[in-house]
């Protein structure tokens, strides 16, 4: 019988194929009793299995093809901290000895202690990092068990391009394990759009679909299976019709990104003539040869908080300013943004500061300038780094002038200990801040006044003005780029800007969806910062736009309130 599923759709595309299902051991174990007598023989045995799973992450990390996303790499490196430490590798071993019970158990009880620990966290982000340390403790207990890891079925190679994994949860070592596969897809029952399941989705292109909830109770092993990622919806046993009718679509969509490559070299202009910039968004260096092949050109956005997370200690300034350079470098002369680290909130590396209101607080520049010891090793870094290629300054969350002062006086401490050093930068480096609080959207001025450019960071910015958490689940409905205020709010930080000849760019997710490339260009936006898959698709759009024919219906609305109206004149705009 066929029927449909809905997720989360985080990785676009249709693929058909047969269902085959990922069984993880789970963490339902018996308990049995053993005597204080073989307490130490039973903690050998869990120290055995620990040592185990470390050999099987050396393994798997010796495995990863060069050409694998670097934030494989970085995943890798997390569930190794999590075996290390002593909460996990050692703690189980006391358990053993106060409950008298047996390792597995052991296990089970101090991985439920944690995961009751990481229930209690409010950020989003580190919420979802519950399901790593399930995956880590997984892996401990099949090593008890005598169970190997996750083994891929025998399969004839040519058939792995048909199959469709189903997982309650995947972590990214099994995501390694079948990077060397060619799954057609993947779907799992948890995730939301920020966990890791989701990261890895996009970086290796695959239609994929989380938070099905109960796909693996209802999908069979072996069944068809129709992912339809850009909607996140899962067919189950389609019919002809519909089977035949995706069929299409999935040759529509390949097609679509064949020819799509063909535009990488081509100047993204509108059709009357109007220039674009397209820049790339990334997290790590290593993303630098993505962006490139897909035409990019600049890096609109480096995270550069990546390079602090997963991770005990703090890099420090030569490894800051080797990543810096590698990206100046690589990118050839062509603008690279690099954003001063925006940690807290969702991307916390003190798991222990836990806060009620993760994102009003302690964030990025807030943050910085509590520390500014560790903030003037970056700037340093990157004024380092800029002697090398272009590199801007970009400077997160700013909300007031004090913050603004501050920061500028912070990097002219870093360029004065520089030149006393005879250390050589670039002397022209410009240095810019991010609009994604609504007061600084309000309060332009100043920021148009101290700096030399702006950046729209558009995720931040409706999450403050619709006062909505990006990172809840359960609000994520309300998460509205064409709410009125959100349409205005942006339409006079480009315009203000565009006036006062301050380069202005919108680096949020809004800049990669095509349904508003066409709004954001009428409203004056000249420079796009978007996710490397979608470089090709934007610049398609503005190859077949005429500015002039735009404005009007973007002016009208401005002035429109209701949402169905909103949504109709977004497609005559588009059409
Ligand atoms: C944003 O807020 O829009 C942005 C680009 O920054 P981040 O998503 O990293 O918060
Ligand atoms: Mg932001």
């Amino acid at each position: 019988m066929s029927f449909t599923i809905h997720g989360i759709g985080v990785s676009g595309g249709v693929a058909i194929g047969h269902a085959h299902l990922m069984t993880h051991a789970g963490l339902e174990v018996p308990r049995y009793d053993v005597p204080p007598s073989q307490a130490a023989e039973e903690s050998a045995r869990f120290d055995a299995a620990i040592k185990q799973v470390r050999a099987e992450f050396e393994e798997l990390r010796a495995s990863i093809p060069a050409t694998a996303p670097a934030e494989i790499g970085a995943f890798i490196n997390l569930h190794q901290m999590i075996l290390n430490d002593s909460t996990l590798s050692v703690a189980p071993r006391r358990i053993i000895e106060t409950e008298n019970c047996n390792a597995e158990w052991a296990l089970k009880l101090q991985t439920d202690a944690l995961v009751a620990r990481f229930d209690e966290i409010v950020d989003g982000y580190l919420r979802e990092r519950k399901a790593d340390v399930v995956q880590v403790a997984e892996r401990v207990m099949k090593a008890l068990s005598g169970n190997p890891g996750y083994v891929p079925p025998p399969l004839k190679p040519d058939s792995e391009h048909n199959l469709i994994l189903v997982a309650h949860d995947l972590s990214p070592a099994d995501v390694v394990q079948f990077k060397q596969h060619r799954f057609a897809s993947f779907v799992t029952d948890l995730g939301g759009t920020t966990s890791h399941t989701a990261v890895v989705a996009r970086s290796l292109a695959i239609p994929s679909i989380v938070a099905l909830h109960r796909g693996q109770q209802m999908i069979r092993e072996n069944e068809l299976l129709i992912v339809d990622g850009t909607i996140g919806v899962v067919i189950v046993d389609p019919d002809e019709q519909v089977l035949a009718e995706y069929q299409l679509r999935q040759q529509q969509f390949d097609l679509g990104r064949q020819k799509l490559r063909g535009l990488k070299d081509r100047r993204a202009v509108t059709l009357d003539g109007v220039p674009v910039e397209l820049q790339a968004n990334i997290e790590l260096p290593a993303d630098v040869a993505k962006a490139k092949d897909n035409g990019a050109t600049g890096i609109g956005l480096f995270r550069s908080e990546f390079l602090f997370l997963n991770r005990s200690d703090l890099p420090d300034e030569d490894e800051q300013f080797e990543a810096y350079r590698r990206v100046a470098e690589d990118m050839e002369d062509m603008p690279v943004t690099i954003r001063t680290y925006d940690l807290g909130a969702d991307k916390e590396n003190d798991s222990a500061r836990v806060t009620t209101n993760p994102a009003l607080g302690l964030r990025a520049i807030r943050l910085c300038l509590t520390e500014p010891r560790r903030f003037v090793t970056q700037l340093r870094a990157l004024l380092r780094a800029s002697h090398y290629g272009k590199v801007n300054i970009l400077i997160p969350m700013l909300a007031t002038a004090v913050e603004i002062d501050q920061t500028l006086e912070l990097i002219q401490r870093a360029r004065s200990s520089l030149d006393d050093e005879g250390t050589p930068y670039d002397r022209d480096i410009q240095v810019g801040g991010m609009i994604e609080v609504p007061a600084a959207a309000l309060a332009l001025g100043m920021f148009i006044r101290k700096l030399d450019f702006l950046s729209i960071g558009t995720n931040d910015l409706i999450q403050y003005t619709l006062a909505i958490d990006r990172t809840d689940d359960t609000v994520a409905h309300l998460y509205d780029p064409l709410h009125p205020a959100v349409l205005n709010l942006l339409a006079s930080i480009i315009k203000t800007a565009n006036r006062a000849k301050v380069p202005v760019a919108l680096c949020g997710e809004m800049a990669g969806d095509v349904a508003l490339t066409r709004l954001l260009l009428a409203f004056g936006l000249r420079q796009y910062s978007m996710h490397i898959a979608h470089l090709l698709d934007v610049k398609q759009v503005i190859l077949k736009s005429n500015f002039s024919k735009l404005k009007p219906l973007a002016q009208k609305m401005l002035r429109a309130s209701d949402p169905e109206k909103l949504h109709a004149m977004l497609e005559q705009l588009n059409a």
